[in-house]
């Protein structure tokens, strides 16, 4: 999830994608300071995902609220490096497909008007 209003309403992105890294960014690690608990090993060497985003129907453990509506990461100063990576739809004048997508999944419409 980015850092703007409209993604305080929204949370599509927590509960459409695998949020994977590498395990390095979790507290197993001395430098790392994604809560460790919160996450589970994949099948991809190395890497870790969000627990709740490896699945069929992804919903990260870390999203507090109601998709849409009102929403916070409980994680937010701790989160990973996708999390922070990504950018809503027009952030920085550029328009992110996947959170278009992610929008579309639950019936929001995309920030930036086509
Ligand atoms: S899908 Fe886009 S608008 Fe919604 S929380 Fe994620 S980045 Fe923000
Ligand atoms: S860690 Fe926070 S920002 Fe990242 S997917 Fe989970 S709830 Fe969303």
């Amino acid at each position: 999830m980015a850092e703007m209003n409209a993604c305080i309403t929204c949370g599509a992105c927590c509960a459409c994608f695998r949020v994977s890294f590498y395990w390095g960014e979790t507290t197993a690690s001395p430098e790392g300071i994604v809560p460790v608990a919160l996450t589970a090993p994949i099948a991809a060497p190395h890497r870790v995902a969000m627990l709740g985003t490896d699945q069929a129907n992804p919903r990260c453990v870390g999203l507090d609220g109601e998709l849409g509506k009102q929403v916070a990461c409980r994680i937010y100063e701790q989160r990973p490096s996708p999390c922070r990576e990504f950018q809503a739809s027009g952030e920085q004048g550029k328009i992110n497909p996947d959170c278009d997508k992610a929008r579309a999944k639950y019936q929001l419409a995309p920030l930036v008007a086509s």
